[in-house]
């Protein structure tokens, strides 16, 4: 009986077998390797978590290490190293590169900077007469056989759209390579659903989704009884600068690259926000096509859903258009320049 419950007996001190000692060995070997873990995630140059800081706005011309024109917008230390986040003026790709990457020695004239499609539709854009909701673009400028699907990820303690984003993924287009659509994130929903983001990411490492990422806004401020004077990013009291510049933060060190575009949280603006974003380099994203709003979509049509949890009729509606196969989706770059030589 004794035996059986005490294995080893324990009449007086067991001698310690060399069996016994293996798990306390075992234990510290485990340790070891999770301190070196630990030390190797934190300090390997391709760790995930990545820090930033400095991150600061800039608009610099100049050409990368294959002579192509871009233009930097932000400076930023990326583990203490010096970078940049530049744009392709022609093709609106967004990209970082070290400090070292970019020459700013040859000149770039002023005109000809001004006559890139980049140049063009962020003044375009960002013109007067400025609209309290919708500012921006809506639809595509130029001809083009094809819809832009943009997705809100507003702040949301609800379950995400997940069989919304895997319908889309699989969607018959995707044959020919990932189908894309613009996200447009919050910073807040971003830090709070680090699970469903990994998801997300998840289509686009695949192959399945080419997202384009779209700023909107860190915290997306929202009074239900406010005017629209006084809501959203015009809330007073609003920190608009971390509003506008955070999220690129976030996404950066999430490993997610931000293109050169916002949306006004509620598409709700001012002409002091509008032309701060014109000088930040982003080009405001409305939508003509709000389909929980009863808009249908036409050729060229930027429309608006959100993948948050937080309206889904507009989800149902959009299901049954893209099943439906009658809409074919386009990059949201497509909207602003001329396609991609083959
Ligand atoms: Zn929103």
């Amino acid at each position: 009986m004794t035996d059986r419950l005490y294995p080893g007996g324990t009449q007086g001190k067991p001698e310690k077998s060399p069996k016994e000692e293996r798990p306390v060995k075992h234990g510290l070997a485990f340790l070891s390797l999770l301190f070196a873990a630990a030390f190797l995630l934190i300090h390997a140059p391709w760790a995930a978590a990545d820090t930033i800081t400095g991150y600061t706005p800039i608009f610099r011309a100049g050409h990368d290490t294959s002579g192509t024109l871009q233009v930097a917008i932000r400076q930023f230390k990326q583990n203490g190293l010096p970078r940049f986040l530049i744009v392709n003026p022609a093709t609106f790709a967004t990209a970082t590169v070290k400090e070292s990457e970019l020459d700013f020695s040859r000149q770039v004239a002023s005109a000809t900077l001004q006559a890139t499609p980049y140049l063009r539709t962020l003044d375009r854009h960002t013109a007067p007469p400025y609209l309290l909701q919708n500012h921006g673009a809506r639809h595509a400028d130029q001809p083009v056989n094809g819809v832009f699907l943009t997705i809100d990820m507003c702040p949301s303690s609800r379950p995400f759209e997940r069989e919304f984003f895997a319908t889309v993924a699989r969607l018959p287009q995707g044959e020919r390579g990932p189908v894309p659509v613009a996200v447009a994130m919050t910073g807040r929903w971003l830090q709070q659903h680090p699970k469903e983001l990994a998801w997300i990411k998840e289509l686009t490492v695949t192959g399945r989704l080419a997202i384009t990422w779209v700023n909107h806004s860190l915290t997306h401020p929202f009074d239900p009884k406010a005017p629209l004077e006084h809501n959203f990013l015009l809330k007073p009291g609003t920190d608009s600068e971390r509003e506008l510049l955070a999220t690129e933060v976030l996404l950066l060190e999430n490993d997610l690259l931000p293109g050169p575009y916002f949306r006004f949280p509620g598409l709700v603006a001012d002409g002091r926000l509008i032309r701060r974003v014109r000088e930040l380099g982003l080009i405001p994203i409305g939508a003509d096509a709000w389909l929980a709003k009863g808009e249908t979509p036409g050729k060229g049509s930027f429309i608006l859903v959100h993948g948050n949890g937080n309206e889904p009729p507009g989800i149902k509606k959009a299901l049954t258009l893209f099943t439906s196969g009658q809409l074919h989706l386009l990059p949201l770059d497509r909207a602003f320049t001329a396609p991609a030589s083959p």
